[in-house]
């Protein structure tokens, strides 16, 4: 299969202040680029060259894995941002939040605090069990729940490319700043 880089749902400049428009054309015109072109190089004439994506990543290691799983988490990451967010999660998803750590401002906290020791690069992600139990992950580098059996429901980029143009070393403040622009009906429809 042949991959390609999906189209955002807004515009380049359209999550600024919080991400600006250089960021995006990096993070997302060269880094994620990067990541769909290399994969595809990668499985050309391999027996990974019929299967889904999420099937790559499930049966993957090393350099496909990598490229596969950075490929599906961007996707997931962007699809999920929108110029006005800033809302907080409604309904099942909602309920199950407060069910598990009491309040959004909870689990805001703890997935902030997760963002801030993931050393190195990586990834926060919210997730779901096979019972609907929510659960905060972090994983490193291109490291994705769905090879753990997880379901991701929502996840935060915490490479320094996410945030380097924009915040520099202070991935504390991009983990502040992001949740204005995250679409909470989207993550919601994932659960
Ligand atoms: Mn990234």
């Amino acid at each position: 299969m042949i991959f390609e880089l999906p189209k955002l749902p807004y515009s380049k400049n359209a999550l600024a202040p919080t991400i600006s428009e250089k960021t995006i054309e990096f993070h997302y015109g060269k880094h994620h680029q990067a990541y769909v072109d290399n994969l595809n190089k990668l499985i050309t004439g391999s027996e990974f060259e019929k299967m889904s994506l999420e099937e790559i990543i499930k049966k993957s290691v090393g350099g496909v894995f990598n490229n596969a799983a950075q490929v599906w988490n961007h996707t997931f990451y962007f699809e999920a941002l929108a110029p006005k967010g800033g809302e907080q999660p409604k309904g099942k998803l909602a309920e199950a939040i407060n069910e598990k750590w009491g309040s959004f401002e909870k689990f805001k906290a703890e997935f902030i605090e997760a963002g801030k020791t993931q050393f190195g690069s990586g990834w926060v992600w919210l997730v779901k069990d096979a019972s609907e139990k929510l659960t905060i992950m972090k994983e490193g580098n291109a490291g994705n729940p769905i090879t753990k059996g997880f379901t991701p429901i929502f996840t935060i980029d915490v490479w320094e490319h996410a945030y380097y143009l924009d915040y520099q070393n202070k991935r504390p403040a991009y983990l502040d700043e992001i949740w204005k622009i995250i679409n909470w009906d989207l993550v919601e429809s994932r659960f």
